[in-house]
């Protein structure tokens, strides 16, 4: 079969079904995470090194157009939302395009619902772009409000501009906000209740995340680790927190903030794992796919976009992934392993 050309199949947008992306444990997968580069404008001490930052080659990262192809066979095989995310997916100069591309692409259920994992940093120069190409939802992070902390915790003195982030997020209608934060021993966990209120606040909704061995120092320490009990005491001695109920395949346990309708979410990886429900399957900027963050192996599409195999063996190759994909992440298990990427390079 001929391959076919990104432009002539996005003119028409709605791609031909081929079956549903469902692994060995019945899980089907919906929710594409693209990383759309490994670079970024922080270093956050959870995700980067200081320096000597191995990048990926520049060569290898995948074109607008091939990003748009492999989001459409995706969508043809049943997903339905693409995040994107990086390193810093705004510090891309094409982002607002590569945005427009994604939400014309017509799946099984409509357009693909396109949000965002952001550090906020250029969303007062981007917001509203963003928001006219069609993108859906932000998630920003923000681990504290001191800008000290801010400095030393990501290495960089950017808080005010993360600030400004929050707010062009808000100015441009973007609603719900999402807001993630990494509570870290010694570092900011005596925030918590400060960055809930900050949220609740701006009518943003935040999700504390318990942090995953990611980093790229390799120091992550379970002993260490705030866990997803420890937050929500804490958080309890300053609100009344109502757990919601069903998350469905939501990684985040959520609550109603002092009943409502403010809530609060917990999304505790590692302590009470969510694999059951795992609906994702991520994209490196470089071309590879991984079936989990904690995946060892990867499937190399970049291979295939650069040769000249046809969309039905990009499909295949998504196919073979998914099937391939363990019961969950293994971080109790023994003889766990890091991933060789670090968060920045794989896709928060
Ligand atoms: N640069 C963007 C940002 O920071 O939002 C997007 C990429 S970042 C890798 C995506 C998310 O992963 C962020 O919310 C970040 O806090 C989170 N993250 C990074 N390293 C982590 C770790 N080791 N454990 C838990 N979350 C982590
Ligand atoms: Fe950059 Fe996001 Fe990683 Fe922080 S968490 S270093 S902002 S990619």
């Amino acid at each position: 079969m001929l391959r076919s050309s990104p432009s002539l199949d996005s003119a028409s947008k709605r791609v031909p079904h081929r079956g549903a992306l469902v692994d060995r444990f019945g899980r089907v997968h919906r929710d594409l995470r693209i990383s759309l580069t490994d670079r970024c404008s922080l270093r956050c001490t959870y995700c980067m090194p200081a320096e000597g930052v191995p990048w990926l080659a520049k060569g290898n990262i995948l074109t607008t157009d091939e990003l748009e192809r492999v989001a459409r066979v995706a969508a043809s095989l049943g997903i339905t939302e693409v995040r994107l995310t990086g390193g810093e997916p705004l510090l891309r100069p094409d982002v607002v395009d590569v945005v427009r591309r994604m939400a014309r692409i017509e799946g099984e259920q409509g357009p693909l619902e396109v949000s965002m994992t952001t550090n906020a940093l250029r969303l007062p120069q981007l917001a509203g772009e963003l928001a006219a190409a069609g993108l859906a939802r932000v998630n920003i992070s923000i681990d504290t409000l001191r800008p000290e902390r801010f400095a030393e915790l990501t290495r960089r003195d950017r808080l005010d501009d993360v600030l400004d982030g929050i707010d062009a997020a808000r100015t441009a209608g973007f609603d719900p906000i999402k807001l993630n934060a990494v509570p870290m021993r010694g570092v900011n966990d005596d925030e918590l209740v400060d960055l809930l209120r900050f949220a609740v606040a701006r009518g943003a909704e935040l999700r504390f995340i318990e942090q995953m061995p990611l980093d790229a120092g390799h120091v992550w320490s379970r002993v260490e680790m705030v866990r997803g009990e420890e937050i929500l005491k804490r958080l309890s001695a300053a609100f009344r927190l109502t757990p919601i109920g069903e998350r469905g395949a939501a990684p985040a346990e959520r609550f109603l903030v002092d009943d409502g309708p403010a809530t609060v979410g917990v999304i505790a990886s590692v302590t009470a794992p969510f694999c059951g429900a795992c609906d994702r399957v991520r994209l490196t900027a470089d071309g590879q796919l991984r079936n989990c963050l904690f995946a060892r192996e990867e499937s190399d599409l970049l291979a295939l976009l650069r040769g000249d195999a046809d969309d039905d063996a990009i499909a295949e190759l998504m196919r073979r992934c998914i099937t391939g994909k363990r019961a969950g992440h293994g971080i109790d298990d023994e003889g766990f392993l890091q991933p060789d990427r670090p968060m920045s390079a794989i896709g928060g």
